[in-house]
């Protein structure tokens, strides 16, 4: 049985607790029940205490950063972005991996199956990531880990895996309204679901047509386009590869955006 520091709360979130001494469960139990009447004292929150969720959501606002990092698999720091994004692998892609095998689509020789995404220390962060978005605490967690910072990219690489997993990103931007998300997708079946005007303010969707030189999609209002004809409205070919300033992807006011075939 390994041993673990008394305070050390977060193998109780990570681990099996088969595998915990039973004299660190007492501890963590005492803690748990501790925090419970404090807010039972305070009235914040009726039995909060029922569901691991609720137990993880008042533990959570006590995490160190490498804390939360752990239960979330860490966020990426895309290079272009003026802010940090999440991505799971391209492979979990459910409409992406079959693209990735039609000539002509924006998903052929797509960008995250190559290069940098198959050193083996980036393929294992990615699948960590993947893992963690069934933690219980994945949704409070990336709240705090996203709370300091104005925008959010999420899926740099990979899409939308269910409904559910949507829904949990509406919550972590409900959870966040001082900063703006925006998501690129090619689901449609999971996108049809829910309606435009359910989306929380501060995120945006957009759907990403399927081929190259492919107009919109009109079922859903804002979208994302690829281009070969140099018409292209985003700008970052022109500027290292880099946002800069331009904050197009995250503007609801902007339809649609077309990118260059990179
Ligand atoms: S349109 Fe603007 S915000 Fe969007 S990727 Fe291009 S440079 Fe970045």
């Amino acid at each position: 049985m390994k041993r673990i520091k008394k305070n050390d709360l977060l193998p109780w979130f990570t681990d099996d607790h088969r595998t915990l001494p039973a004299s660190y469960k007492r501890s963590c139990e005492k803690f748990f029940k501790s925090l419970k009447q404090q807010a039972k004292s305070r009235k914040l929150q009726a039995s909060s205490f029922k569901l691991d969720k609720e137990r993880i959501k008042d533990y959570i606002g006590y995490m160190l950063k490498k804390e939360l990092q752990k239960i979330v698999g860490g966020l990426s720091k895309p290079s272009k972005m003026p802010g940090p994004a999440y991505n799971i692998p391209a492979a979990a892609c459910i409409t992406g991996s079959k693209l990735v095998n039609v000539k002509g689509s924006v998903c052929e020789g797509c960008y995250a199956l190559k290069g940098r995404y198959r050193f083996p220390n980036v393929k294992e962060a990615l699948n960590r990531r993947l893992k963690a978005l069934q933690h219980p605490g994945w949704v409070d967690a990336m709240i705090q880990l996203i709370k300091p910072h104005k925008e959010f990219r999420w899926h740099d690489s990979g899409d939308i895996q269910s409904l559910d997993h949507l829904k949990n990103i509406f919550k972590v931007c409900e959870g966040t309204p001082d900063t703006s998300h925006w998501i690129p997708t090619r689901e449609a079946q999971i996108l049809k679901q829910v309606k435009p005007e359910d989306v929380p303010k501060n995120l945006i969707i957009r759907f990403s047509s399927h081929m190259i030189n492919q107009g919109p999609v009109s079922f859903w209002p804002w979208t994302s386009t690829v281009k070969t004809d140099g018409q292209h409205s985003c700008p970052s070919d022109q500027q290292n590869n880099e946002c800069r300033d331009c904050r197009a992807c995250w503007n609801r006011d902007i339809k649609n955006i077309s990118y260059g075939k990179h």
